[in-house]
């Protein structure tokens, strides 16, 4: 079972973080269906992981890597393609996942108040959540804070939303605290 992180802020840049490392030791999250049906439950798309087959892994990684190139560029302040734009806008067609309330059902990650909200729906609907996410983040007020994580090797973007715009890294408490130990460890050597 692969572990899978959500610190970037945003569900869409949450998917394009499933490859790690882009740009040295490349690592992809989700090679199989299996891996995709784990992520969309780990997400919270849907409260069941979904049937996945081959041509819905597809579908995603061509939606991941269409999100990943576009917020790149926003990172950069350049527009993105013209085909990315075509497959994350035809991602976000279908209807998302319905939320339901339910009551006395503390296995759907309910808050308190002994209620809970329970998604239902099928990959396709999930994949529409995630581009509609990314249409309202790329095409949003947001976009210009899109950030690549400093950290080496890293290539996490995220959502800087802190006050003055000065956050560095991904995850405080994995790129960030590797980089101020080693920072520390240079400074004491
Ligand atoms: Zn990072």
């Amino acid at each position: 079972m692969v572990e899978f992180t959500f610190v970037s802020g945003d569900v869409a840049l949450d998917l394009a973080g499933t490859v790690m490392h882009r740009r040295t030791d490349r690592q992809d999250l989700l090679t199989a269906p299996a891996d995709l049906a784990g992520w969309i439950a780990a997400a919270g798309l849907l409260t069941a992981a979904p049937q996945v087959d081959a041509a819905g892994l597809a579908a995603a990684v061509d939606l991941r890597e269409a999100i990943y190139r576009s917020a790149l560029n926003a990172a950069h302040g350049r527009p993105p393609a013209p085909a990315d734009i075509e497959v994350i806008n035809r991602a976000a067609v279908p209807a998302p996942p319905v939320p339901a309330l339910t009551a006395g059902d503390t296995d759907t990650g309910g808050g308190g108040g002994g209620m809970g909200v329970r998604r239902e729906g099928d990959l396709t609907g999930a994949l529409a959540a995630v581009a509609r996410a990314a249409v309202e983040l790329l095409g949003g007020h947001d976009a210009r804070h899109v950030k690549e994580c400093q950290a080496d090797r890293c290539t996490r973007l995220y959502l800087d939303l802190s006050r003055r715009q000065s956050r560095r890294w991904c995850d405080m408490s994995g790129c960030g605290n590797r980089a101020k130990a080693a920072a520390f460890r240079a400074r004491h050597k």
